[in-house]
């Protein structure tokens, strides 16, 4: 046995002690003086590689060990049922599988925070935020799109605008407490394209309703979009990509400019996600159905708009194209979705 020093509390100086364990306690020999330490007042340090093994005693009290396999065998000794998960960890932490294993879970773990914690809250956040705040942000991104120049007024007739707000208004709903204030617009380099804020504003530009072959396909889309409202959809997208810079924001006392901008800058970027997306069409099919529309109708639209897009898009220049794209992308209509729209046609 390598030397073991005892430290009595009061003093920083070492005394070579005799120790030993005795009915579930540790005896300590040192200075001309008996300590009994009981089990339970135990605390041994990890062991490291290039510093001695502390079993640290109440009142101050410590024993170092010159040599760890003393202090392993005296704790093999002692038993004490509070030290088996230290020394299990004690065992372990330092061997590359038990660095590599604490990684991947630690890999898996933010992975499901980003899976499933993320959208979670960022749902929950959404269902809760008061509609003024929701009035406040999707007005500050109406007027940034007018100011910027990326939408301009709509060249319908004020009759043609009044007849499709009026052939909406009369459909019925799946759930009429879903706000909805419909603003027509043209953009011809963002083409044909309707998006949803989270007010309930739902934006159709001109050039969706001209690339349109009949109003029941126009009605489609604004289900589609009133879909996108009632899920919130977009307000979910704003606080999931914003959370972070959010909270970092709140920290640095800038919130209210963060969640302007923010509100702004995610809409005109914004890509719903498959789900998102699958959820809208399911909308726009009940509610189609209800009104004795064919979901068969918004799937011809979305072959329209991705054939004028594609048209489109190979008469834009580069610099235009990237900021036109980020737009159409928020609805892209995958073969997927046109079955499933067509495939809900011929059910009743
Ligand atoms: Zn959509």
């Amino acid at each position: 046995m390598a030397r073991i020093d005892f430290y009595d509390g009061s003093s920083a100086h070492a005394h070579e002690a005799r120790v030993f364990v005795q009915d579930g306690a540790i005896i300590i020999h040192a200075n001309g003086h008996g300590y009994t330490i009981v089990a339970s007042e135990v605390e041994p340090t990890l062991s490291t590689p290039n510093a001695r093994r502390f079993i640290h005693l109440p009142h101050h009290m410590a024993l170092e060990f010159h040599d760890n396999a003393d202090a392993e065998h005296l704790l093999d000794e002692l038993n004490a049922a509070h030290l088996k998960p230290m020394r299990w960890f004690d065992k372990h932490y330092r061997s590359w599988s038990f660095i590599s294993s604490a990684f991947a879970v630690f890999v898996v773990l933010i992975a499901a925070i980003y899976l499933f914690v993320l959208p979670a809250a960022s749902d929950a956040i959404a269902q809760r935020l008061p509609a003024d705040s929701l009035n406040i942000m999707s007005q500050s991104v109406i007027t940034e799109l007018e100011s910027s120049g990326y939408v301009k007024a709509s060249t319908l007739s004020a009759t043609r605008q009044a007849e499709l707000l009026a052939k909406f208004n009369a459909l019925k709903k799946p759930d009429t407490s879903v706000p909805f204030t419909l603003h027509f617009f043209s953009a011809p380099d963002i083409g044909p394209n309707a998006f949803a804020l989270p007010s309930g504003d739902v934006v159709l530009l001109d050039e969706l309703v001209n690339v349109a072959n009949s109003d029941a396909q126009i009605l489609g889309v604004l289900s589609h979009e009133l879909g996108h409202v009632a899920h919130r959809h977009t307000m979910r997208n704003i606080v999931q990509s914003g959370i972070v810079s959010f909270a970092v924001s709140a920290w640095l006392d800038d919130y209210g400019n963060t969640l302007l901008n923010l509100g702004a800058s995610t809409i005109l970027s914004q890509k719903y996600s498959r789900d998102f997306e699958r959820e809208a069409d399911d909308y726009a099919i009940k509610m189609m159905k209800m009104n004795n529309l064919s979901p068969a109708e918004l799937a011809d639209l979305f072959v329209l708009m991705e054939k004028q897009q594609t048209e489109s898009n190979s008469n834009t220049t580069e610099s235009e194209e990237s900021s036109i794209i980020d737009l159409l992308q928020s609805h892209p209509p995958t073969p997927e979705r046109i079955a499933t729209l067509r495939a809900a046609a011929q059910t009743k």
